[in-house]
């Protein structure tokens, strides 16, 4: 998979220039980065980690200390599209389609090749009726619906986007993730995206970057990082009578007892050494003929995992 962006060695502070102090924050501070191209590649890291201002830098909003950020796969700037966190992403009392023609404009997008652009992403993003609303009296879910359209108008090969589903209600919120899948699916567009909402890595992003203190602390596939962070834990569920067989048989291993609400059965959560610590429990289970009502392998989620990863280290550098 070629390399879309690549980061190197970055570093970004923020200096307060008054008089009578040289006070800085440091928002990046050594930050390495490959985003592979043809994907969604999410910036995940608690308040003040820094993903704002490398997505600035990567937008070329926000000048780097020192460092470098290249896009290989391009062999120069990509196509760019943005909705940044807290910057003008449509205009409220222009109507929808004023917006596109205003950024179409920005953009330098010919209105003839405009057109079926934009009624297009109107059509897929379920705003074609909306187009001679004004933006301030559409819904929020349909205004960040609207600014994503607007970012993708003249074609970027590269979508930055900060936050893109926060304070949506879940629908909305599914609907955002779903056409970001698409649009990667369908015109293999590259996304960097930030969010704290892990769920939402965790459905649309094949590889995430967890930032602390400006710099990136594990950056992996989310399918090695379940792996990585895995743990041997079987969930089941049987009857009573079959676990008072099977118990005195289970004294090598770690097991509790979970809650159960359905009469006559138990569950049981069952802590492996290892995973080939599986076949002879599987064993015992079918000497005895054991019927199970539920069998599964516990997965840690990507919440689970964040935490672990940015939990107890220093948060802020002065
Ligand atoms: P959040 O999740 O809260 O949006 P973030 O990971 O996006 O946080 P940044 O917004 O990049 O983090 O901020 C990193 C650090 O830089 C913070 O300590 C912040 O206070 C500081 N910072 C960001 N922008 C500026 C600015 N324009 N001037 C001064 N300091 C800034």
């Amino acid at each position: 998979m070629p390399v879309a962006v690549e980061i190197r060695e970055l570093h970004k502070s923020y200096r307060r220039r008054l008089p009578w102090t040289s006070q800085s924050t440091t928002a990046v501070d050594g930050l390495e980065l490959q985003v592979p191209r043809g994907e969604i590649f999410g910036l995940l890291g608690s308040n003040g980690a820094g993903k704002t201002t490398t997505i600035k830098m990567i937008a070329g909003l926000v000048v780097p200390d020192s460092g470098s950020i290249s896009f290989p796969a391009w062999q120069g700037l990509p196509q760019l599209g943005a909705v940044l966190e807290g910057s003008r992403n449509l205009y409220w009392r222009l109507s929808v389609w004023e917006n596109i023609a205003y950024f179409g404009e920005l953009k330098g997008v010919y209105m003839n090749a405009l057109r079926p652009q934009a009624s297009e992403l109107l059509e897929m993003f379920g705003l074609a009726d909306k187009r001679d609303r004004p933006a301030q009296t559409l819904s929020r879910g349909m205004q960040q619906k609207l600014a994503v359209v607007l970012a993708l108008l003249g074609e970027p090969e590269l979508l930055l986007l900060d936050e893109p589903t926060l304070g949506l209600d879940v629908s909305s919120s599914l609907t955002i993730q779903r056409l970001l899948k698409d649009l990667v699916r369908e015109r293999g567009l590259t996304i960097i995206v930030t969010t704290h909402q892990m769920e939402v890595a965790q459905s649309i992003c094949r590889r995430v970057g967890i930032m602390k203190a400006g710099r990136i602390e594990l950056e992996d596939s989310i399918d090695s990082l379940v792996d990585l962070f895995g743990r041997s834990d079987y969930l089941m569920r049987m009857t009573q009578d079959a676990f008072a067989t099977i118990q005195p048989e289970l004294s090598d291993y770690r097991f509790e007892q979970l809650d159960e609400p359905r009469p006559g059965q138990v569950s049981l959560r069952i802590q492996l050494a290892d995973s080939l610590a599986i076949y002879p429990l599987l064993e015992i289970l079918a000497r005895h003929k054991v019927e199970l009502s539920r069998f599964s392998q516990e997965q840690p989620t990507l919440e689970e995992i964040f935490v672990k990863v940015t939990a107890g280290r220093p948060e802020a550098r002065p």
